[in-house]
């Protein structure tokens, strides 16, 4: 491809881009195609001879687009959002472009010095300590584990890194029954085992019990076991219930437990002071992460990680081979060191133009529309008589189901769920998941996407209602 053609298609594309953001809520949210449809039509074999760009944006229109489910409808209200905006697409571009491997500090000063300073700025942002230093990584689950893999290290003298375990390592780690999954698999990888991953109880609001929580560790000490780890969820993925943090501090500092907070979700909440009291405790806390991936308008994937103890990741992580020995090294930050991954992708870039061109008002507008809408809706709910909420709502997310007076037969309840779920998934209009709540089957109605508006929610709602008029 000349220079003059690549220009042609980039003009095209970005035409294609916008039309796509002007018409996104038209498409069928959920991709309403069958396991292998897609699969079948794609060219069995890799094509010897160049094709023209014109045939693979053909291609990419017919096959693929209808394979997509549209992450970025205002008619998604499933799972988290992934959400994007403008200016995350427009740096996006920029970093596809540059297309730097920004492992050390070496290999692009500028993205290691503006990853320094714009988790500066989030760290202002969202209220947390001035001595924690933040880092990108590419998720939550691996913030997670990197988390844990520092416990571990710490508690084994960073011993563990280079003998392994032993026998009588014992270690216990323990999180709440709502705990996301990418905790057990980072228990797993980290290699302390899933049988010493404790679930404690939730209380009523889907909280960790912290009474229980001690109870359970006096016993595991008691037992020859050695707590390490306690992991303590702002905004769980089934309901976005908030860990009291406060008390969880208070018995990791007695007990000299590495604390690690996942808020995923919830840390771009942090952003209104309104929300800082979910953060009391924060001191105490070893290390946290939050995903500006997730509710805060910038690409998948941006994940923010803070550590009280920098120099105790770096310990963990750092290998130097000669070929990485560099004279800059101990004077500046060489992100390599910071996490699991060698190679890095430059994603400050995004989180800069996002932070920049909203501000942080526009940002905390946003996230209080999003806030206002969910509001709304609770009452429309709870005044709706035939639908119940099923869980607190602190935050953009409402657990809810149909339950009509006098139908209380809890297999009934359910299959009614599941079935207005899939029919109004199968519809194209709106999209949601569902979780389990004591047991019931509930629909969760996440509203974070990017330009979700009142239309969009009350056309939602209505479309929930309508059918289900049409099961009676
Ligand atoms: C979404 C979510 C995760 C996983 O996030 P990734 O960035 O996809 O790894 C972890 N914890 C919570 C509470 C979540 O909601």
């Amino acid at each position: 491809m000349t220079t003059e053609e690549f220009k042609k298609h980039a003009h095209e594309f970005v035409d294609w881009m916008a039309e796509y953001f002007e018409s996104v809520e038209e498409y069928p949210v959920k991709a309403q195609v069958k396991p292998g449809e897609i699969y079948r039509k794609l060219q069995a074999e890799a094509p010897g001879e160049p094709e023209s760009m014109e045939q693979i944006f053909d291609d990419f229109k017919q096959y693929i687009l209808p394979g997509m489910t549209h992450w970025q409808s205002p008619n998604f209200f499933a799972y988290f959002p992934a959400n994007n905006s403008y200016p995350s697409v427009l740096a996006e571009m920029l970093t596809a472009t540059l297309g730097a491997q920004c492992m050390i500090w070496e290999t692009s000063p500028a993205a290691a010095e503006l990853e320094e300073r714009v988790m500066n700025w989030l760290k202002q942002m969202l209220g947390l300590p001035g001595s924690f230093e933040g880092v990108i990584q590419d998720t939550a689950s691996t913030a997670s584990l990197t988390a844990l893999i520092t416990a571990r290290e710490r508690a084994s003298g960073m011993q563990i890194n280079k003998r392994g375990f032993s026998a009588n390592e014992k270690y216990r780690i323990y999180c709440s029954m709502e705990t996301h999954s990418s905790i057990e698999k980072a228990v797993k990888i980290a290699g302390l085992g899933s049988n010493s991953l404790v679930k404690i109880a939730v209380d009523k609001d889907f909280r960790m019990n912290p009474g229980l929580l001690e109870k359970a560790i006096i016993e595991d000490i008691d037992n020859g076991y050695n707590p390490l780890s306690v992991i303590a969820t702002l905004g769980t993925t089934g309901t976005t219930a908030i860990d009291p943090l406060e008390k969880i501090a208070d018995i990791s500092s007695r007990y000299k437990l590495w604390l690690h907070v996942d808020a995923a979700l919830a840390g771009s909440a942090l952003l209104l002071p309104e929300f800082r009291w979910m953060i009391k405790g924060i001191e105490g806390v070893d290390s946290f992460v939050f995903n500006p991936h997730k509710w805060l308008f910038t690409n998948f994937d941006c994940s923010a990680y803070f550590v009280k103890d920098p120099g105790l990741l770096i310990k963990s992580l750092e290998i130097l081979p000669e070929y990485l020995k560099t004279k800059s090294r101990g004077k500046v930050n060489d992100y390599r060191d910071w996490g699991i991954p060698l190679g890095r992708r430059f994603r400050a870039l995004k989180l800069w133009f996002v932070i920049r061109n909203f501000g942080v008002s526009g940002l905390q507008e946003k996230l209080r529309s999003h806030l206002r809408l969910t509001a709304k809706l609770q009452k429309m709910i709870n005044e709706s008589g035939d639908f119940e909420i099923m869980a607190p709502v602190p935050l953009n997310t409402i657990c809810f189901r149909y339950h009509p007076a006098g139908e209380d037969n809890p297999e009934l309840l359910d299959s009614l769920n599941e079935k207005l779920l899939q029919d109004i998934n199968d519809s194209g209009k709106a999209y949601f998941t569902h979780t389990r709540l004591n047991g019931s089957f509930v629909i969760r109605f996440v509203i974070g996407q990017t330009n979700v508006s009142e239309k969009h929610v009350i056309n939602a709602w209505n479309l929930i209602q309508g059918t289900i008029k049409r099961f009676n």
